[in-house]
């Protein structure tokens, strides 16, 4: 009988139970790990093309287990978002990019306007308050809104009044606003009329195959014709070799990230690619 109602419970909706489980389980690890302080930030940098010269970086989080090492956001930024955990650790990201890129600027006497950039989820940008924690992190880093770019996803931002609200009071405060791997989510050329947005970052699957005539081929050059016409900055990404750098910059991109060009590397790095770029 115990075997029969165990086989009885497993099929009623198993992977329910068993993600409550896995949520609870590394909810509790992600809530200690952020009192450990085991979060660190990555910066990988946004070039010009066809040059490589930096122009920005993108802050990426990753996860240093005492035990397992390090771990990539795609193992646990989901659970975050499920179990609520991100609004606390999003709100840590945002801060320590912040004070990371206002360090840079201190050590950076030139003018180059570069940005950094830091990815939201749609469960921090639908709470309530969060352009005020923007404009908080910035004033607690001494860093000026112009320096700072936040990364939304179409499917964050479809549908939420809250979203789109939200966005207008970032953008109001001078932070820029780029669309995430533009063209995979809740696709709706009608968004961009909705929502201020300042960049397109084109996914990577349509950048994989950018060097034969395919259809992603042809939707990459759409893009970029769309986002000059709109006025807006257009960023390929996952640009991962010399031939696809060379096409891109063909049809008409002049932004990309990307293995080809770096990896996300470790702030000090960055600091010294942005800020030698700067004195040139
Ligand atoms: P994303 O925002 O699309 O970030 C780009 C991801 O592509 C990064 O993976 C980056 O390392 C990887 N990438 C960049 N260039 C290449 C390339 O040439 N080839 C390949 N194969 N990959 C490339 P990462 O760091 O593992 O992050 C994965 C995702 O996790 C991010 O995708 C983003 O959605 C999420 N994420 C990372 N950090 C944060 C964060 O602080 N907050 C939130 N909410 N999400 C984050
Ligand atoms: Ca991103
Ligand atoms: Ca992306
Ligand atoms: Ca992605």
């Amino acid at each position: 009988a115990k075997e029969a109602g165990k086989g009885q419970y497993a099929s009623y909706e198993p992977e329910l139970d068993e993600r409550a489980n896995y949520d609870a389980q590394l909810g509790a690890e992600l809530r200690l790990a952020m009192d450990r302080g085991d979060f660190r930030l990555l910066f990988q940098p946004v070039v010009r093309l066809p040059d490589g010269a930096p122009v920005g970086a993108e802050a990426l989080i990753r996860w240093h287990h005492p035990q397992r090492g390090v771990i990539p956001p795609d193992e646990f930024i989901p659970a975050a978002e499920r179990t609520g955990l991100i609004v606390p650790l999003g709100a840590w990201v945002l801060n320590e990019a912040c004070r990371t890129a206002a360090g840079w600027l201190n050590d950076d006497h030139a003018t180059n306007p570069w940005t950094v950039s830091v990815n939201i989820s749609a469960r921090q940008l639908r709470e309530a308050g969060f352009s005020r924690r923007v404009s908080a992190a910035l004033s607690a880093a001494g860093l000026p809104a112009e320096r700072l770019m936040i990364e939304v996803t179409e499917t964050a931002v479809f549908d939420s009044h809250a979203a789109a609200n939200a966005l207008r009071e970032i953008s109001a405060l001078g932070v820029a606003i780029a669309l995430d791997d533009f063209g995979t989510g809740h696709s709706s050329l009608g968004l961009l009329r909705k929502i201020p947005v300042n960049v397109l970052k084109v996914d990577k699957s349509f950048i994989d195959n950018i060097t034969g005539s395919t259809a992603e081929a042809t939707i990459a050059t759409a893009m970029v014709s769309l986002a000059n016409g709109l006025d807006l900055g257009v960023v390929a990404e996952g640009v991962e070799s010399a031939a696809q750098a060379r096409q891109l910059h063909l049809i008409g991109y002049r932004l990309s990230q990307g293995f080809h060009f770096a990896r996300p590397l470790p702030a000090e790095e960055v600091r010294d690619l942005l800020v030698a770029e700067t004195k040139r």
